[in-house]
């Protein structure tokens, strides 16, 4: 029989439908791996094997009674230990929710669960989802299971879905969830060699994934490819009362609707993207990406986002001031950490909580946020960035009445080597040059592999389409797929 494990979710769910296996086999099968890879890729906080066996167990009893399957009937997934489970530790890999057990449900894992998948286990990530190489994460960071040819040194798989990417690169869970707030799905798919979809803002429920900066954050799907991508889009999207800014609309069948052929498509190149310096190899896979999606019938038009070089700043504005603000909860009063010193007052208890409680780059975070939005600063910072925040998104509006979809770089560079950057949180947070502009926007964009670089580390190419379009992504993605062939995976050294 077929490894389990070398299959993605559209195969999975074609065989547990078909009784080629049973979901519990495959749920066996990935529980052993997750165990097996555990200690040297650190891509867990928790494993939760009873959990996918038990979600496994219905699917396979749901088959035998003649019921209808879900859409990721079969699916034992990665959980992102951003998102609230009912029962099960949340951590958002930060020591002050270091002991948080969540008496309820988010709503993407809730749509997830009633969908048929399972869950392996709490994904590791950056902590509060604020990085680009899951090395702040408080429980030690993620390795990849990627190498430099002829190298052993340790890289990183991205961030702050660093986890996800990890583990389904290394096969141990065939998807898993991630949030993208800056990058944090994209970034980590291209350093890894896995596809990832950050949908428009608001497609997915933000309740019950802990906040970071709640005018960015969106939950999306990580995974082997482009279709496994749709399948599990569909399953998490949908309105949702719960969040005041969850879209009201259907969730369109991307899956059914997918389509490579771009004929009558435009494609925009983004001049200011092409920046001087540009890496050899990620400038060479960004015009292999245009000549593949010439060859799939699309037309490419070179466009102009005239404000991109103020993206970046704008969002390390912007995302520290609503981090500030939605991290103000953890206090040490309703749940998580408490730090209290003998004989001390609420103010102590508040102060040393945090202290305790925190990363040293969220503390960097919180206190960026809290100078820009300070009553002598906010003019001259928050209320700067939201204006550019709209110029920027004026650019792709403008962009979007002559093309229907635009492929850039997802990032300036392939994976780097744990410990590289760490000590430079300027050079960590170039990485998201590319990514930050469309979160920005709100808009949905999806990274895909393009290939490998000279060091044999994959590549990825992102594509940024029109508010509520993710199926031109998708399809844009698509047409990479076939023509990058990508087929390279890690080594197994663990
Ligand atoms: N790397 C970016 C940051 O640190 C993006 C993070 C994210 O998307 N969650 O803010």
């Amino acid at each position: 029989m077929t490894d389990l494990t070398d299959l993605g979710v559209a195969a999975i769910r074609a065989g547990v439908a078909n009784g080629d296996f049973s979901a519990t086999e495959v749920a066996g099968a990935f529980n052993t791996a997750v165990a097996d890879a555990q200690p040297a890729l650190n891509a867990f906080i928790t494993l939760t094997p009873d959990k996918a066996l038990e979600a496994a167990a219905a699917v396979d009893a749901d088959r035998a009674a003649g019921k209808a399957l879900g859409k990721m009937a079969g699916v034992p997934i990665g959980m992102k230990d951003l998102f609230a489970t009912t029962g099960t530790k949340t951590t958002a890999a930060s020591q002050i929710l270091g002991n948080f057990v969540p008496p309820y449900e988010s709503t993407v894992s809730q749509k997830l669960w009633d969908a048929g998948a399972g869950m392996l286990g709490k994904l590791n990530l950056d902590q509060f989802a604020m990085g680009s190489s899951n090395e702040t994460s408080a429980f030690g960071n993620v390795i990849s299971p990627w190498r430099r040819e002829g190298d052993t040194a340790q890289l990183a798989p991205g961030g702050s879905s660093g986890g996800s990417s990890a583990a389904v690169s290394a096969r141990i869970a065939p998807a898993a969830t991630g949030t993208d707030t800056g990058g944090s799905i994209r970034q980590p798919a291209a350093f890894t060699g896995i596809s990832g979809i950050k949908p428009t803002y608001g497609r997915c429920s933000r309740w019950g994934i802990v906040a970071f900066a709640s005018s960015l954050d969106q939950a999306g799907p990580m995974a082997r490819d482009v279709r496994d991508c749709a399948i599990m889009l569909e399953a998490m999207a949908g309105f949702d009362p719960k969040d005041s800014t969850s879209l009201d609309l259907p969730v369109p069948e991307w899956e059914a609707n997918l389509n490579a052929d771009l004929r009558g498509k435009k494609v925009g190149i983004p001049r200011e993207y092409r920046m001087d310096g540009m890496d050899a190899d990620v400038a060479r896979a960004w015009d292999e990406g245009i000549a593949w999606l010439k060859d799939a019938g699309a037309e490419i038009v070179d466009i102009n986002l005239a404000h991109t070089k103020y993206a970046l700043p704008a969002y390390y504005i912007i995302a520290p001031a609503e981090a500030s603000s939605n991290l103000a909860r953890y206090d040490g009063v309703r749940y998580g950490l408490r730090d209290l010193p003998q004989g001390a007052g609420l103010q102590d208890m508040y102060a040393a909580t945090r202290a305790a409680g925190f990363g040293a780059e969220v503390k960097r975070r919180i206190l960026m946020g809290t100078y820009v939005l300070s009553a002598g600063f906010y003019d001259a910072y928050y209320t700067q960035a939201q204006k550019v925040r709209t110029l920027i998104s004026r650019d792709f509006m403008d962009a979007f009445q002559t093309v229907d979809v635009i492929l850039a770089p997802t990032a300036p560079t392939a994976a780097f080597g744990l410990g590289e950057m760490v000590s430079d949180p300027l050079a960590m947070y170039l990485n998201d040059v590319f990514a930050v502009p469309a979160s920005l926007a709100g808009l949905p964009a999806m990274s895909v592999p393009a290939g490998l670089d000279r060091q044999g580390l994959p590549l990825g190419l992102q594509l940024i389409g029109r508010p509520f379009d993710e199926q031109g992504v998708l399809d844009a993605g698509l047409a990479i797929e076939a023509r990058a062939g990508f087929t390279a995976r890690p080594a197994k050294w663990w």
